[in-house]
């Protein structure tokens, strides 16, 4: 039975998927252990990220649990339609959990499914197995990513969606992926149907929301999916998977923290506050956790890049209180309709919450969309 730890990892999600695969490139003999409460590692994700968001060269451990890629992608909004350059990657949940549960079997490491946290310390971990026998863990680094459910609730909008994985009876003839079709009826927020050609004959399409509520009738959502595949010219022969989502998009909270045990992932603030997505910055952050010995983990490195993304994600809120607060839903998908107009360097540095001085004039400054507030904007309400 195993007790002692160099990293003792708290929920077996993307953050800390990526950091046990980062640990084993980077550390190959360090004693790494995983517990999960669910039956496997990462749930059920189809996760994408844009490829320019990592440095090829440090990330290559990231390359066993890409499925797809992709040179570029589409956007398309009623009067702007543009075909980007930029790279784009696929990640599956089923692909992630074998990579990293075959990471985890060599002596020393071991991965804990059906186990519950109950207690999380700077250097021990209280677990509790499916049978209620609880054990005390204990390890020189405890990260501890236990996913939104984990994390405090501020004032947020929403992303929400159903995506479905479809075999069609005909090939779509599809050769990258559409990103935001936001031609579709403006309903409920900003709305756009995503696209990812997974096989000739296989995509995933996504009908996705950028709502003030949480609420979502699965139900409807699949008719939309099923009238959009329609509206394409495309029949569906079966439906092979489904995901649901509701993300929160905070326009306030407390910043990332640096302090032992580190709270990682979506519940550490470690997530692009706009996007709801967190690949690139959990990458960069496990790239960073594998790269410095554990005894000097918490120290100026991860200070730095605390800091770092505390700065973006403050600049990222304020992006969410203008897209929610100074636009009426109707008139959202302007906003992006504009963004979509910058340039490719500054769209992909947005992704990757990169995002330099000049960037962020060039999202904020300009002629503003139509349906700007003057309501909103003085933090009255907006229809
Ligand atoms: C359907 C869907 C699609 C998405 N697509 C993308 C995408 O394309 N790109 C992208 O970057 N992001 C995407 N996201 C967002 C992304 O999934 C999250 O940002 C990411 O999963 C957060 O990682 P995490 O490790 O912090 O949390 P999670 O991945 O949620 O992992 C947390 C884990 O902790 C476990 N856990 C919780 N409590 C305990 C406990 N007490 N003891 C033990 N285990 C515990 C949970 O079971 C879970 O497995 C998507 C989200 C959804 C819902």
């Amino acid at each position: 039975m195993l007790r002692e730890l160099d990293y003792a990892l708290v929920g077996g999600g993307l953050q800390n998927g990526l950091i046990a695969l980062a640990l084993r490139a980077h550390q190959p003999s360090a004693r790494v252990g995983v517990i999960e409460r669910g039956a496997a590692i990462g749930g059920n994700h189809t996760w994408c990220f844009h490829a320019g968001d990592l440095d090829p060269e440090r990330a290559r451990w990231i390359d066993p649990v890409v499925v797809t890629r992709w040179p570029g992608y589409d956007v398309a909004f009623p009067a702007h339609s543009r075909r980007l350059d930029s790279h784009y990657a696929c990640v599956t949940s089923t692909r992630l959990a074998e990579v990293v549960t075959a990471s985890l079997a060599v002596p020393g490491s071991e991965l804990r499914l059906h186990t519950t946290a109950v207690e999380v310390g700077a250097d021990r971990v209280v677990v509790r197995d499916a049978s209620g026998t609880t054990e005390e863990l204990r390890a020189k680094v405890v990260i501890d990513a236990r996913g939104p459910d984990a994390s405090p609730r501020s004032a947020c909008g929403w992303q929400k969606f159903v995506g479905q994985e479809v075999i069609l009876d005909t090939p779509h003839g599809l050769d990258r992926p559409m990103l935001m079709d936001a031609t579709v009826p403006q309903l409920d927020g900003f709305r756009f149907v995503y696209v990812l050609p997974l096989g000739p004959d296989r995509v995933l399409v996504e009908d996705t929301y950028f709502s003030d509520r949480p609420y979502l009738d699965v139900g409807v959502l699949r008719e939309r999916i099923a009238a959009y595949i329609a509206a394409r010219g495309w029949s569906v022969a079966r439906v092979e998977r489904e995901e649901v989502g509701v993300l929160p998009l905070p326009w306030s909270g407390d910043a990332p923290t640096s302090v032992s045990p580190l709270v990682a992932g979506y519940g550490g603030g470690w997530f692009h506050p706009v996007t709801g997505y967190s690949f690139p910055i959990a990458s960069r952050l496990a790239e960073l956790i594998a790269t410095t010995e554990p005894d000097r983990l918490f120290g100026a490195r991860l200070d730095g890049q605390a800091r770092a993304h505390g700065r973006q994600v403050r600049f990222a809120h304020r992006l969410n209180r203008m897209l929610f607060h100074w636009f009426a839903s109707a008139d959202r998908y302007r906003v992006l309709e504009r963004f979509y107009r910058l340039s490719e360097g500054t769209i992909r540095r947005f992704y990757a919450l990169e995002l330099t001085a000049m960037d962020r004039a060039r999202i904020l400054f300009g002629r503003p969309p139509r349906g700007l507030s003057v309501r909103g904007m003085l933090g009255m309400e907006v229809a």
